[in-house]
């Protein structure tokens, strides 16, 4: 750490984590000149991720669930760029705006490491080539045209078994964001099936593939039977204690038969591993590749850098197990690394806190107006759950526009159908394709 007056804090990745910790520094530092805040994003937005599964299925439309991050900050300085390498030994992250472009060495007397998780494919033969992952705004935005594609191709479609294979959606993982994709594309096809007029309504099928022998593991076993029961009465399969092996640009192979599910579509929510550059940290890391952190949120032996959020293994002190990694976690740990970065700055280190966090609750939406809910011991479903979760949820999203914007969607979709509007942006690479018409049909 440098000796000049002026202490530079650097924070690296603007989700959750980073994005609250930079919030309360701001508050912290106001008026503080000898103190640099820099926050460092590969996006100029913040991801709301909690409403991201309602992009796909048009229910919100997707500049609504990202707020601009500059708009939150006049103290902290925003770059966007893409982070490539983090050298603790010298104090010194470098990082690019664009592919190619100059590269900056930004040094920090602090740093924060809030660079999240990137979406595992277990290394599955042809998963990663041929899946949607849900995880960014761009996976969102590609899986929604995507969907709509498949509704536009069969409904053309003569040969019945294409046509069932172009609708045939298959969601693996069944966490919450599997079970919320799932239930939010079962409305899409619902409420705009009336477009389509050459599509039946038992040609539309969604294929939900766990591995384990229930969904939501994050809540308790009943109000995840109900969830079962509920998606399962709304037509959406279930195929438990099942893994996939592979999957190919018109197939889906599972475990449990030689057979497989033809489909050109699978979406992929099974799994999160941390961000590739926390591996090339020299850090002590635990078996799932995250940072070992202190109950400061501090990485031992690397003083001033602390790591929170995804990337981070943060250990609960009443379990000893580490807390989950949610969004709920993330922010109140940005509060935390916030105020104690303050006080060793302020050479008060004997008054920092320890992490301590209770989950409040966990809420699920399932689609249909149903959500499950269970906050502090209580549990709730159906239609009453469903409008504590979108009150909540409403209420945590950043920025009285957005909220706005949100709410006037969700009151659309009440008297409106989705939106089915294929915005197609084409690469140079698929315009040159579409000169080549290999089979005919006679209409
Ligand atoms: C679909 C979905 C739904 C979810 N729903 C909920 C929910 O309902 N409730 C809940 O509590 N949690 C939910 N979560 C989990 C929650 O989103 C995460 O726990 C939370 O985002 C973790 O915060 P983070 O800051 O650690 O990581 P992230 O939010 O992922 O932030 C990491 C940031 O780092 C940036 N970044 C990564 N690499 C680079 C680089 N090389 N250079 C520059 N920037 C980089 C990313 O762009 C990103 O902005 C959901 C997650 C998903 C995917």
């Amino acid at each position: 750490m440098s000796d000049k007056a002026t202490k530079r804090i650097l924070i690296v990745g603007g989700g959750f984590a980073g994005m609250y910790t930079a919030l309360h520094l701001e508050k912290i530092f106001t008026k503080d000149k000898d103190v640099e805040i820099t926050l460092l994003n590969r996006d100029n937005f913040f991801l709301f991720t909690p409403m991201l599964s309602e992009v796909p299925s048009s229910s919100i439309e997707a500049k609504h669930v990202i707020a601009p991050i500059r708009a939150f900050f006049s103290k902290v300085s925003f770059q966007e760029v893409e982070v490539h390498s983090i050298d603790l030994n010298n104090h010194i992250v470098t990082a690019s705006h664009c592919p190619g472009c100059k590269i900056y060495n930004m040094e920090y007397d602090y740093l924060v490491l809030a660079l999240g998780s990137v979406t595992s494919f277990y290394g599955l033969p042809g998963v990663a080539k041929n899946s949607f992952p849900m995880k960014t705004l761009s996976d969102a935005m590609a899986l929604r045209n995507h969907v709509i594609d498949m509704f536009e191709h069969a409904d053309l479609e003569k040969d019945a078994q294409m046509r069932r294979q172009l609708l045939t959606f298959v969601v693996a993982g069944g966490g919450f964001a599997g079970v919320e994709t799932a239930g939010e594309l079962n409305d899409f096809a619902q409420t705009s099936r009336k477009y389509y007029r050459n599509i039946r309504p038992d040609e539309v099928k969604i294929i939900l593939v766990e591995s384990s022998s229930r969904i939501m593991p994050e809540i308790s076993e009943d109000l995840a039977a109900f969830a079962l029961k509920r998606l399962r009465k709304r037509g959406i399969e279930f195929c438990l204690q099942t893994k996939i092996v592979s999957a190919a640009p018109d197939k889906v192979e599972i475990d449990i038969s030689v057979d497989h599910i033809p489909t050109n579509t699978l979406i992929w929510v099974a799994g999160t591993a941390p961000h590739p550059i926390i591996g090339t940290l020299p850090c002590e890391k635990d078996k799932r590749g995250r940072i070992i952190v202190n109950e400061y949120l501090e990485v031992p032996d690397w003083p001033g850098v602390c790591a929170l959020g995804d990337c981070a293994r943060i250990p609960d002190p009443k379990t000893g197990n580490p807390y989950p990694p949610t969004a709920q976690h993330a922010v109140r740990e940005g509060k935390q690394v916030a105020k104690n970065i303050a006080l060793t700055i302020r050479g008060k280190n004997d008054d920092k806190k320890p992490f301590k966090f209770s989950t409040i609750g966990t809420l699920a939406p399932l689609g249909h107006r149903t959500a499950i809910a269970e906050i502090k011991g209580f549990k709730f479903s159906g239609f009453f759950a469903w409008w504590l979760w979108r009150t909540i949820y409403l209420s945590k999203l950043p920025g009285l526009d957005r909220k706005i914007r949100v709410a006037l969607d969700w009151t659309l979709n009440l008297f409106f159908p989705r939106d089915i509007v294929q915005l197609k942006v084409f690469m140079k690479s698929d315009v040159l394709e579409q000169s080549s018409h290999p089979e005919t049909d006679t209409q």
